[in-house]
């Protein structure tokens, strides 16, 4: 089974240059499976159209060209079916300071998802609901998270919350955008490694949107290249890093140094 499949997809923005208009494809005929249980990670620089990829993802634009599929079928942005398919691709996003509402407890945070996605659910199996979802991020004891506002936690810690919500709706996919590009260096690993251990242990499929090749070989088992909107390179993760055919994957990888080293900086 395919959990999410983008075939030759194109996005399209006009710019308008004065009185002319000029077409700018941001997302030129990218096309991937991701299964479950697998991490895909897509790495490019700034502008090569990560973000309109996680967008399309998140029906916040629609293709100009192309189609998305998720568990085999089309995408659709309207009626029940609409509402099944947003359950299913979750988001996490690059700053945890901006997605958490500071007037809200983390437990509101967890059980608004909970309540929507799940109807059925008792204020008690509510509760424990969001005891789980903490539990899972590793956010322990729980009991002491649950009535706290995003403004006693740390970077990181928001950012398990913001992981535990995308977690609320049970998806298969999990979309994260530079997740950890705004946390303290030490804790990025703690992070990743989270996402690593849902991803395994829950058969999550999840799409790692980053610059950094050196996470991306570490967090993931296929590696795209994106550059100016297109896919220059792609296959597994140490083929891309170690025998890098295109030069721009070199250029990536010049600029983060030596991805062993880098992790060694991320490790302490
Ligand atoms: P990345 O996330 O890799 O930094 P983006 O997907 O945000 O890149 O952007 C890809 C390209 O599309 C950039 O050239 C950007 O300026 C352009 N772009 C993104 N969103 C819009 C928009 N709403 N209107 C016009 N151009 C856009
Ligand atoms: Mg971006």
């Amino acid at each position: 089974m395919t959990v999410l499949e983008l075939r030759d997809v194109v996005k399209e923005y006009k710019l308008r240059e004065g009185l002319r208009t000029r077409k700018l494809r941001a997302v030129d005929q990218v096309s991937f499976r991701l299964e479950p249980g697998r991490t895909i990670a897509l790495v490019g620089q700034s502008g090569s159209g990560k973000s309109t990829i996680a967008k399309l993802l998140m029906q916040l634009e629609r293709p100009t060209a192309g189609e998305i599929l998720v568990n085999d079928k089309p995408m659709v942005y309207r009626g029940s079916r609409a509402a099944t398919y947003r359950k299913a691709v979750q988001m996490v996003f690059q700053d945890p300071f901006a997605s958490l509402n500071p007037y809200h407890t983390v437990g509101h945070h967890l059980a608004r998802p909970l309540r929507l996605h799940h109807p059925g659910l008792s204020r008690e199996q509510l509760a424990d609901r969001v005891l789980e979802l903490l539990r899972r991020v590793r956010l322990d004891p729980a009991e002491d998270f649950v009535q706290r506002k995003p403004h006693e936690l740390s970077g990181g810690q928001r950012q398990r919350v913001a992981i535990a919500r995308a977690l609320a709706p049970s998806p298969g996919i999990l979309v994260a955008d530079e997740p950890v590009s705004m946390l303290d260096v030490s804790i990025r690993l703690g992070v990743l490694n989270l996402l690593a251990t849902l991803q395994r242990e829950e058969n999550l499929g999840v799409l790692y949107i980053t610059h950094d090749l050196a996470t991306a070989r570490h967090f993931s088992d296929e590696i795209m290249v994106l550059y100016r909107g297109e896919v220059v390179e792609r296959g597994p993760a140490d083929d891309v890093i170690l025998n890098p055919q295109h030069e721009y994957t070199r250029l990536l990888a010049d600029a983060a140094p030596d991805p062993e080293r880098r992790l060694a900086e991320l490790k302490r």
